[in-house]
């Protein structure tokens, strides 16, 4: 993280809490590899409750030092939601107005948490997609470049460097606590493509022979963060190495659940894209040929109590 000291003290304070967050070791990777060792980072801590305080806060921190808010700018950008809350907290903090596209099947968790912090929504028809959402902020800063500043997470080098720098790094060094070299595989998946992009060439500067393995959201309407990359017509976001990619593995929202209702059973209480990396990073693991596996649990279940995930999880329990 660039150095904070001219910001605002909330600013700053929130941005000291981003990232440094447990690698935490999943056990039931033994059932199917045994010997496999399977850590995840716990990314539910940070204070916006998800992985995208990372990034998020780089790219503010450089467009605050490079004075793109001075003369009253908005931010603006289009988010599935995470990053919106992000955006959302971090732009509080900062006194800076935020703007944030967002497609309406978000969570209601995440639509009540951006306005809360005083965020404008324009909510974009779900079926859309994300990419209409990105194509509309993208509309919006040209038609106001003097009202808005697109910080645009699908193009900004911050996005990946974060990462790079900061989640990528802290996986090196937590692994070498423990006596452990840098992982053999990587699972994770694409939004902006971000945390693959800036921890892929990381690790592979680390260990050129780690497996990459993206996840792909199988099932309409999918997996909220994820995008199903690859398919015709879609947006491949400008920041992606796709190069990266070893494998790509399809995951469906059934399975993501009923990977969530085992973590949650170990204290990890996230959502469906943790809970799909992590029954993606089992298939991994059973291939039997990476011996230390690294994976995300991305942002907290509590961002997903009203769209009746638990409820779901808690009746397949008793049937
Ligand atoms: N999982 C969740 C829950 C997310 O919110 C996001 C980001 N939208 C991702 C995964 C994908 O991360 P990235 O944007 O770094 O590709």
């Amino acid at each position: 993280m660039p150095d904070a000291a001219a910001l605002p003290a909330p600013a700053r304070a929130l941005i000291a809490a981003v990232g440094r967050t447990p690698l935490v070791e999943l056990p039931f990777v033994a059932e199917v590899a045994p010997g496999t060792r399977l850590f995840a980072k716990l990314e539910s801590v940070n204070p916006g409750g998800s992985i995208k305080d990372r990034p998020v806060a780089r790219m503010l921190v450089e467009a605050w030092r490079a004075g793109i808010f001075a003369g009253g700018r908005r931010l603006l950008d289009s988010s599935s939601g995470n990053a919106g809350i992000s955006y959302a907290m971090l732009g509080a903090a900062l006194g800076v107005g935020v703007t944030i596209v967002v497609p309406g099947n978000a969570s209601r968790e995440r639509l009540d948490r951006m306005r809360a912090h005083g965020a404008e929504l324009i909510v974009t028809d779900p079926i859309e997609g994300y990419d209409f959402a990105l194509r509309e902020a993208r509309r919006l800063a040209e038609a106001g470049p003097d009202r808005y500043w697109h910080c645009d997470q699908y193009s900004n080098c911050h996005n990946w460097l974060a990462h790079f720098d900061g989640t990528a790094e802290e996986i090196v060094t937590q692994l070498s606590e423990l006596g452990l070299g840098p992982p053999d595989a990587l699972v994770a998946g694409i939004g902006t493509g971000g945390t693959l992009t800036g921890t892929g060439r990381r690790l592979r500067q680390a260990n050129p022979h780690t497996h990459i393995a993206a996840v792909i959201p199988e099932t309409f309407p999918g997996i909220e963060g994820l995008k199903p990359y690859g398919s015709p017509g879609d947006i491949v976001p400008e920041l992606l190495d796709a190069t990266l990619i070893d494998e790509t593995l399809a995951v469906t929202s059934d399975q993501a659940a009923a990977m969530c209702a085992r973590l949650a059973r170990l204290g990890l209480y996230v959502g469906p894209s943790s809970g799909a990396f992590v029954h993606a990073a089992l298939e991994v693991a059973s291939q039997r040929r990476y011996p230390v596996i690294v994976t995300f649990l991305n942002d907290t279940g509590e961002r997903y109590v009203s769209t009746g995930m638990w409820q779901q999880i808690a009746t397949l329990r008793h049937t």
